[in-house]
C-alpha cells in the first residue's frame, strides 16, 4: 500500500500526493497565520495556542506535539536560536527579533512540514538579509527537485547560492528530509556538499527542504531542555522549510498556498 524504492524512499501515487498537499495546504494556511499574527509582546507560547487551534479547526493533528516528547504545536527559536525552540511565555517578542516557526501537520495519515522566519517589528537590514538569503537557499534547492536529478544536488544549490552571498554558517548537522505517513523518513538531505550522488530523484518522492543560515558561525550546541539549538557565538539564525513533492511537471511545493508557482517562475527566468 506505501511503496518504497529500493533506496528505502516513500513514492507516493497521484491520489496520494493529493492527500500530501491537502495535509500541506493545512501547515500552510496555518504559518501564513502565524506571520500575520506575531508582533511585539507576544509571547512564542501565544503563537502556539494559535497555531494548534488552526491545525484542529481543519480537521488535522499537529505532529510536533508529542514527538519524542516535544511539548508543543510549532517550534518556535528566536533570533540565535536555530531550530527546536520550545514555545513557552518566558519571553515576550520584542521589536526588532527575528523568531523562527516551525510546523508539522498530519491530515488522513499524511504529514506536513514547513517553516518560517518572521521579523519583529522592524529589524536590522544584517537580518532582513540573513532571511532573504535563507529562504532564496531555500527556493535554489527546491528547484533542484526535478525527475533524474540526484538526492545530493539539493544541498550542493543550497551551500552555492549561501556562499555566493559572503560569509555565513550552515550548520552541517542538520538537514531536510523525506515525508510522507511519517514527518522524519528517508533520505535525510544536507544542506552543502558536492551535486551527482546519492539516489536518482523520481516521481512521487516527497521531500521536505529546510536550510538553516547563521550570520556566524556554523557552531551550534543543544541548550539544557534538550531541544533548543543555539548558535556558538551567539549570533542570530534563519530557518524555512517547505515539503515538497517531486512530479514530471516540476516540483510542487506542497506546504505553499500557490504551490510554489511563483518563485519558482521568478527562478527560470
Ligand atoms: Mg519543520
Ligand atoms: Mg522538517
Amino acid at each position: 500500500m506505501f511503496k518504497k524504492n529500493r533506496h528505502g524512499i516513500q513514492i507516493k501515487t497521484a491520489e496520494q500526493l493529493d492527500k500530501m498537499r491537502a495535509a500541506g495546504l493545512v501547515v500552510g494556511r496555518t504559518l501564513e497565520l502565524l506571520r500575520r499574527s506575531v508582533e511585539p509582546g507576544m509571547t512564542p507560547l501565544d503563537l502556539d495556542v494559535i497555531a494548534e487551534k488552526a491545525i484542529r479547526d481543519e480537521g488535522a493533528i499537529p505532529s510536533f506535539k508529542g514527538y519524542q516528547g516535544f511539548p508543543a504545536t510549532i517550534c518556535a527559536s528566536v533570533n540565535d536560536q536555530v531550530v527546536h525552540g520550545i514555545p513557552t511565555n518566558a519571553r515576550k517578542l520584542r521589536e526588532g527579533d527575528i523568531i523562527s516557526i516551525d510546523c508539522g501537520a498530519i491530515l488522513d495519515g499524511w504529514h506536513g512540514d514547513s517553516a518560517v522566519t518572521v521579523p519583529v517589528g522592524e529589524v536590522d537590514p544584517k537580518l532582513t538579509e540573513l532571511m532573504r538569503i535563507t529562504e532564496e537557499a531555500m527556493w535554489r534547492g527546491i528547484a533542484a527537485l526535478t525527475v533524474g536529478r540526484r538526492l545530493s544536488d539539493i544541498g550542493y544549490e543550497v551551500e552555492r547560492y549561501v556562499r555566493g552571498q559572503g560569509r555565513f554558517g550552515i550548520p552541517p548537522e542538520y538537514g531536510g528530509h523525506g515525508i510522507g505517513t511519517e514527518m522524519h523518513m528517508d533520505p535525510w538531505i544536507a544542506n552543502h556538499g558536492r551535486p551527482g550522488r546519492g539516489p536518482t530523484l523520481e516521481e512521487g518522492m516527497c521531500l521536505a527542504i529546510e536550510p538553516m543560515v547563521n550570520l556566524g558561525t556554523e557552531r551550534t550546541r543543544v541548550l539544557a531542555d534538550d531541544w533548543t539549538v543555539v548558535t556558538v557565538d551567539g549570533k542570530p539564525s534563519a530557518h524555512f522549510e517547505h515539503s515538497v513533492a517531486v512530479t514530471h511537471n516540476g516540483p510542487w511545493v506542497l506546504t505553499a498556498l500557490d504551490g510554489g508557482a511563483e518563485r519558482l517562475a521568478q527562478l527560470h527566468n
